[in-house]
Formats: C-alpha cells, structure tokens, sequence
C-alpha cells in the first residue's frame, strides 16, 4: 500500500506506506515505481490526518496513461457497439492526472455531457517491451482505481477520443497502489462507480474482455512502457453523467475508494 503524500504544511511530496491509521514516510529520493524499493527508508511515522492524499503517479515525469476501449462487454453494448476482436488502445495525456481528493472540472465550454468511467488502473513496475501474457504480470507494481471521465458529446462529435478524454483533471486516479492478489482472488473481484451515494457502475474482473495479461501483452507490443507508467482497464456498464456538486465514488475489492467532487471548470475565452 504505497503512495505519495503531502505532509502537513510541506509542499514537497513524500512517500508513503499505510499501515491501518498510520503512514511511514520517507524521503522523495526513493523511487516508487522501479528500483530498489527499499522499506528501511520508511523511518518516520505520522498520522493519516496529517496528511493529504495525491495523485501515486509521479505526475513530473509525464507517464504514459494506455487506456483500453470496451473491454466488458456489456459496456460495448451499452454504447451499441461490437466487442473489440483486439483491444481498442487509446492514450490520455498526463495532464488528465489528479489525485483523490482534488475535484474533477467540468469543461463546460465545450461539452455538456460528462460521463464517469469507473476503472482498475495497474501501475507500471519494470520497463517492458515485447512479452507474453504468461509474464506481462510480472511487471505491474500493483493496482489502484482511476475514473476515465469522458465528455461523452465531444468524443461522439469526434469519432475519436483525445480531445473528449483528455481535459485537465479527466483522470483522477488512486488512493494508494497495491499488490495485485493471486489471480484467483483477481479473477473474483467487482468493481463499482457510485454517483451520490447511488450505484450507477459494476462489474466483475472475470467478465473483462482481454485479462490483464493478454491486455499488457499486447498493449507492450505496441508501446514501450517505463516504471510509474499505467494501463486503464475499461470501465463496465452503467456509466452516465455527472454534474457539478456531484460526488463520485470508484470501489472495488480490498482497496480504499477513489472518491472526487465534480465542479465546473475553468471559463476561457471563445477560442476564435
Ligand atoms: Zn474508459
């Protein structure tokens, strides 16, 4: 259970393991994702309420955030679209990056319809290019909760999903990265989004359409991935819109929620 943290009144991030109602911090020398992980480094002890949840990614070094279309089936249906015969990649921009407790900003200056899309994210431990499904899980550093928000108008206007999944703030993601559990247990777990206090998302691991392995096999055919880098899962059905004031809520097995506020964005002037 690691994360990045900010200690009371300091600016800097530092590292974290929780442990029940406590964090052992280290410096920020230590890397997260990769390396040795050393715990010895974990010296000091502080309280959870001292501290302020951030983004685990080390969001400095721009990693890569591959995401995967469709990838249960009864979301693709849910669009009125065909389950995918390879998986459908797509990449957001580390900018969509935010942590939990920051609010995701509706750009309501180009869209009136955004959606949450509850997810698993897993994080990137070793580099990888070119493997098998059989060992593609070797490289994950563990696995935390992110919300692919999508202005659903824009990625329709489109026909495609960078601009419609890729305003600041459309990616919150965390609180904490843990060990992936055995692939049994894995295969057993849900996943849920809920709006308000009311379900709007679930879905069972065992019902993605490319497991993990598959899914990090062939995305690593595709894209060179670095520690601290990450992979989206998809999202099951039920995703629908959230307003500003709207309070947003991804869960899933054995992990703390992700829970963000929704606010409007910033106003920009007309761009022409
Ligand atoms: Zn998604």
């Amino acid at each position: 259970m690691r994360s990045r943290v900010l200690f009371e009144g300091q600016i800097r991030p530092a590292l974290g393991i929780f442990e029940s109602d406590e964090v052992k911090l280290a410096p920020v020398a230590t890397p997260l994702f990769g390396g040795d992980f050393d715990e010895n480094l974990f010296t000091e002890r502080v309280s959870t309420s001292k501290i302020e949840m951030i983004c685990p990614l080390d969001v400095e070094k721009r990693p890569q955030i591959v995401c995967v279309g469709r990838n249960y089936a009864a979301h693709a249906k849910e669009l009125g679209n065909d389950v995918p015969l390879v998986p459908k990649l797509f990449l957001k921009p580390y900018t969509t990056l935010c942590g939990p407790e920051d609010d995701i900003l509706l750009p309501g200056h180009m869209s009136t319809l955004v959606h949450h899309e509850g997810e698993i994210a897993l994080v990137i431990g070793k580099k990888l290019h070119g493997v098998t499904s059989e060992n593609a899980c070797d490289f994950i550093a563990g696995y935390t909760l992110a919300n692919d928000v999508t202005a659903r108008d824009v990625q329709r206007a489109d026909g495609a999903f960078s601009r419609g999944k890729g305003f600041a703030t459309f990616c919150p993601l965390g609180p904490w990265v843990q060990p992936l559990p055995e692939e049994s247990s894995w295969s057993s777990m849900w996943l849920e989004t809920w709006v308000n206090g009311e379900r709007r998302q679930r879905g069972d691991l065992r019902d993605m359409v490319f497991p993990i392995g598959e899914l990090l096999a062939f995305i690593a055919q595709v894209f060179p991935l670095e520690p601290g880098d990450v992979v989206l899962t998809g999202t099951p059905e039920g995703v629908g819109p959230i307003l500003a004031g709207d309070k947003v809520e991804v869960r899933a097995q054995g992990t703390p929620s992700l829970r963000n506020r929704v606010a409007h964005g910033p106003s920009f002037l007309p761009w022409r």
